[in-house]
């Protein structure tokens, strides 16, 4: 749907771990097929637990039509297992990786693999597959969670960019100022590839507390105020979530981001409410 100066925009989903989970997944994928995703992407368990999930649901999206993105983590991984990975994809025609370093859920162990971050893994995935893969990676425009400042943050960001990556997808956040001021700071170190905002949902409270603690974005206090006030009203609390998350994205677009990228929590309902009151 896309050429360079229309926005693109893409879906994250996660591999269902059970029956329910794979039918819900389907049912969002289709929904959310109507508005034509320029690709979707699923996310992978860091250390490998979710490897053949994340394959078979990037082969479940396919079968429905959509070009699908694994996403790939190099912690705790070998070369050769990355390898084998790349090559498996490659054989079955996928063209496109979100390449990411990871965390490694605790109790898994200390080994951290041969790769230590994902500058690496761009690097590498390109000495061993060429240009087959368009590949995107991460980026923060709050600083990730364990960067100890902005600007160094920012030149592992561009170390990434330099590797041969092709797009960058963004941590969310709900301040659009920090992402202005990223995308300027990347420019101005010579990036210019696509830095394509991630977009959460706001439908849950506490799941939305509990993510942004753990990945570093802030929700506003004014935010943290008005769901407090709503407690148990799931009504008023997606109402809310559409109308903060639409105003945030048509800021976005209104002042140059190149898409959006919704994290969907496998359910179609939030982004596409943002999706029809931004009515694109
Ligand atoms: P990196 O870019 O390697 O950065 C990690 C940290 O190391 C940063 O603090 C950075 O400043 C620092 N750093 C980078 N390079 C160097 C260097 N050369 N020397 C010293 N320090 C360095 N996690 C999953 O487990 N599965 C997923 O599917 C997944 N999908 C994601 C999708 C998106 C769009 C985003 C934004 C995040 C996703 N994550 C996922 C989370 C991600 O794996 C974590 O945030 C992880 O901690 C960092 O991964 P990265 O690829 O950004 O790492």
């Amino acid at each position: 749907m896309s050429d360079s100066t229309t926005p693109a925009f893409s879906l994250e989903f996660f591999p269902p771990r059970d029956l329910a989970g794979q039918e819900r997944l389907v049912r969002a994928a289709k929904q959310m097929l109507a508005i034509q995703p320029k690709y979707v992407s699923v996310t992978f368990g860091a250390g490998g637990s979710t490897r053949a999930g994340t394959a078979d649901a990037v082969r479940t999206l396919r079968n429905l039509g959509c070009d699908a993105a694994p996403h790939l983590s190099c912690v705790g991984a070998s070369r050769q297992d990355l390898r084998d990975i790349l090559q498996t994809y490659k054989n079955e025609g996928v063209r496109r990786v979100v390449a990411l370093r990871g965390d490694l859920p605790s109790g898994m162990g200390g080994d951290a693999g041969e790769l230590r971050y994902a500058n690496e893994l761009v690097s590498f995935i390109r000495e061993e597959t060429g240009d087959w893969f368009h590949i995107e990676v991460a980026a923060y425009p709050e600083m990730h969670p364990q960067a100890t400042h902005p600007s160094t943050d920012l030149d592992h960001f561009v170390a990434k960019v330099n590797a041969g990556a092709d797009a960058a997808i963004t941590q969310y956040f709900f301040n659009a100022d920090a992402y202005f001021d990223f995308v300027d700071r990347a420019q101005a170190k010579g990036v210019r590839v696509p830095i394509v905002p991630g977009i959460m949902p706001i439908t849950n409270h506490t799941q939305l507390l509990r993510f942004s603690e753990m990945c570093g974005a802030e929700v506003p206090r004014w935010i943290r105020l008005r769901l407090a006030e709503f407690g148990d009203d799931k009504a008023s609390i997606r109402a809310f979530g559409v109308d903060v998350v639409t105003e945030l994205c048509q800021n976005l677009l209104d002042n140059g981001a190149p898409g959006l990228h919704f994290y969907t929590l496998n359910h179609a309902e939030a982004p596409l409410a943002v999706w029809k009151e931004l009515a694109l």
